[in-house]
């Protein structure tokens, strides 16, 4: 590759932000490598996607009980970081943040879904959808089910409602390495925030994955920020995880862009886990 772009990967790293998610994380407020406080509700999914780190943690017996993990006066709650939320149903679901922001005055509801069951806006304050393919192929492909219609549907019913919604994407190089720009027209197109991010690889993924195609090599620095660059320059709103951005700008302060750029990123040694502790649960 060329000094040139490597030039326009540096400008792009201190040009670009992180998505409304990321705000107030307290990675980025308090410097506490945590993310948001979360409430749980289920660890079963309806897709079953080759990259998930729920798959290291079931295989792990480390799913985490339904019920809220996290401080007592939060700015925002993710409902779930684990399985598919929507699988109670929107009516419980929208019955849940009601009793969370009863709970905790003022609190940011975030929700993360596959969008699989999202058939009408439901009243978060943002919702992140996962879309990491571009095709109906594809998409089955990564989740086991064709889904693609659905999930795009919903990132549009969610947005026309003026609920901050945004793309949530996984770059998987080798495997969906040429579709992080059509993925971005998509964003694009219904004018929504289009976050990429890196791939986790805990324990028991990598041979998932390694089947599905992805290309071990190829999981650089360099590469994850050639194709988010290149999405952010069909003029999508893309955005880079806000933990990620500061890891990456600390070491600017300290060392050369090419250094930083090309290495290699380790395999984490264990299942993922909650770090906060278990703290109550509603009936719902
Ligand atoms: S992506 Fe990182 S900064 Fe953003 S909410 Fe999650 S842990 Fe926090």
């Amino acid at each position: 590759m060329s000094g040139k772009r490597l030039r326009e990967l540096e400008r792009f790293i201190d040009e670009v932000s992180y998505p409304s998610h990321c705000v107030n994380c307290p990675w980025l407020k308090y410097e506490r490598p945590e993310h948001h406080s979360s409430y749980e509700v289920t660890a079963r999914c309806n897709l079953n996607c080759v990259f998930c780190y729920a798959y290291s943690s079931a295989k792990a017996k480390s799913l985490p009980e339904p019920g809220y993990y996290g401080d007592e006066n939060p700015e925002a709650v993710t409902v779930s970081q684990y399985g598919e939320p929507t699988l109670i149903g929107l009516e419980k679901l929208e019955k849940l943040f009601d009793l969370l922001r009863k709970r905790f005055k003022g609190v940011r509801i975030d929700l993360q879904t596959n969008g699989t069951l999202l058939t009408r806006p439901v009243k978060a304050d943002i919702v992140m959808v996962s879309l990491s393919s571009s095709t109906e192929e594809g998409y089955a492909r990564l989740t086991g089910r064709n889904e693609f219609h659905s999930v795009v549907r919903a990132v549009e019913l969610s947005s026309s409602e003026g609920v901050g919604t945004i793309v949530r994407t996984v770059f998987l190089p080798g495997i969906n390495s040429g579709e992080i720009e059509s993925i971005a027209r998509i964003a694009e197109s219904l004018e929504v925030e289009h976050m990429i991010q890196p791939c986790s690889i805990h324990p028991g993924l990598k041979e998932r994955l390694g089947k599905a195609g992805y290309i071990f090599e190829n999981d650089t620095l360099y590469d994850y920020l050639n194709v988010a660059e290149k999405a952010k320059s069909t003029g999508a709103d893309v955005r880079l995880p806000g933990c990620l951005l500061r890891i990456i700008r600390s070491m600017l302060e300290q060392f050369d862009f090419e250094d930083v750029v090309f290495l290699k990123r380790g395999f984490a040694e264990r299942p993922p886990e909650i770090r906060r502790e278990w703290k109550f649960s509603f009936k719902l």
